[in-house]
């Protein structure tokens, strides 16, 4: 008899514990009320942003850019790419409607990224450099674009102040400077090579010019990599009195930096936040981008362990170790295709040794947290599609978005929990999603030639 009592209330605590577990994921299901109230907090901030820039958590910067490529682009030019872990160099033709590119991929180490603006930009110049040897054409000064990914506040095509660094960047005496005048300073310093930038690209804005090149209706960019961002094409009149359009950066990503995520960020994504470099900044971004899902899904594990419901209850040093889940592995992790002992050895690779039966459980964190990243993403975009629609007084909006970054291209669902989002969220805007082929590299060089046109008339 004691025996049956010592197993029914055993049993009992299995299903308590399960019951803790399921409390735990329902925290990231977000119900269609909830998203609902994301794109409205998104609406008022892209409004907000317009309106005054300093008072919102949603910069709306301008991007100088007014034109869509035309197809008349001609010559060569040089596009470098600073983006979330490495930089790019690359030469772009443009010859007849065809572009032909030649690319070399730079590194940037941690020390470089965090120590100073100086070294940082150094560096780049020196990958420039090489990147100008290689191709030969260490002799030439071609119009190069800067795609620097990044929030600037520009004043011109070529010029911004970085307003602060996000992702994995922490470079000294950098924010609030020029990063057009920095780079140029560094070239200057080498006194080997010479560079003419025409023109400071956020990759979101050189992703639309990329997409726009091949179809008109492109006039949103969208980046979900390790950080995310969109750009789209405002009225001018919403800004100064003029019939034109520009290009907005809207770094979203900043979405909920006064609180008003508060009623459905988790106590893991706090966790996440405070573990940082940039604490209390860029909270949608943390909530939706590569860079930090995978310690999302980290701390949700950790939890789960320290109640005994995962790994038999063990915390091992990989557990505890920041950076594990990288967003390929959550890719890879979250396959259809693979079979539940391939997840498992996949888990065992990255040193966390546990049973099948925790291979589901952490698949399904991983879902979770996925679906979720996407949902908002895809909150925040039928905001903006709805404002396109509205400024332009229509009942209908036919458009197309062109999209870069790891999350969107190589997650087997966020692209489609993206889609099927906006396409509920936004019932009166058919919306195309285009993958962008090299968008920050082929857009930079466009946005560069349209710069140039621009000069030269
Ligand atoms: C930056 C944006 C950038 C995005 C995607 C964010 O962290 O603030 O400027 O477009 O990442 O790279
Ligand atoms: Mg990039």
């Amino acid at each position: 008899k004691g025996a049956a009592l010592v197993a029914a209330v055993a049993q009992r605590l299995t299903s308590l514990r399960r019951q803790v577990g399921l409390m735990t994921l329902s925290l990231f299901r977000l119900k269609e009320e909830q998203l609902q109230l994301v794109k409205a907090r998104m609406r008022s901030g892209l409004d907000a942003g317009l309106r005054s820039k300093s008072s919102s958590t949603i910069k709306m910067l301008p991007s100088f850019v007014y034109l869509t490529p035309d197809g008349t682009e001609r010559g060569k030019y040089l596009a470098l790419d600073l983006g979330g872990t490495n930089f790019r160099a690359l030469l772009v033709r443009f010859k007849k409607q065809t572009s032909r590119l030649y690319h070399k991929i730079y590194t940037i180490p941690l020390e470089i990224m965090q120590g100073t603006g100086e070294e940082l930009f150094d560096h780049l110049a020196q990958c420039v450099c090489d990147f100008l040897d290689y191709m030969g054409l260490k002799n030439t000064r071609l119009p190069a674009g800067f795609t620097f990914s990044f929030p600037c506040e520009q004043s011109a095509i070529d010029t911004g102040t970085l307003v602060a660094w996000t992702k994995g960047f922490k470079a000294t005496d950098s924010e609030g400077h020029d990063v057009v005048s920095m780079l140029r300073e560094a070239i200057k310093r080498r006194n080997d090579i010479d560079l003419d930038i025409v023109a400071l690209i956020n990759d979101t804005v050189g992703t639309m010019m990329s997409c726009a090149h091949e179809d008109q209706r492109c006039e949103i960019g969208m980046i979900a990599g390790t950080g995310t961002n969109l750009c789209y094409m405002e009225e001018l009149k919403n800004i100064e009195k003029i019939e034109q359009r520009m290009c907005i950066n809207t770094e979203w990503g900043g979405l909920g930096d006064d609180g008003c995520l508060d009623d459905i960020i988790t106590l893991y994504d706090t966790e996440v936040d405070q573990n940082s470099i940039n604490q209390g900044k860029q909270r949608f971004e943390k909530m939706t981008s590569g860079m930090y899902l995978g310690e999302v899904v980290r701390q949700v594990l950790l939890d789960l362990t320290r109640r005994g419901l995962l790994f038999k209850g063990h915390v091992s040093e990989t557990l505890k170790t920041p950076g594990i889940f990288e967003t390929k592995y959550l890719s890879q992790i979250e396959s259809d295709r693979l079979a539940l002992l391939q997840v498992r050895s996949i888990l065992q690779q990255l040193g966390l040794h546990g049973t099948c039966h925790d291979s589901i459980i952490v698949k399904h964190v991983c879902l979770v947290v996925s679906r979720r990243a996407a949902q908002l993403c895809g909150a925040g975009m039928a905001a903006v599609v709805d404002k396109i629609r509205e400024n332009r007084g229509l009942d209908h909006l036919d458009i197309a978005v062109g999209v870069d970054g790891s999350l969107y291209k190589l997650h087997p669902h966020f692209s489609q929990v993206l889609k099927e989002t906006v396409r509920v969220m936004a019932p009166q805007c058919d919306v195309t999603f285009q993958p962008s082929e090299e968008g920050s590299g082929k857009g930079a060089a466009l946005i560069a030639a349209v710069a140039r046109r621009k000069r030269d008339v």
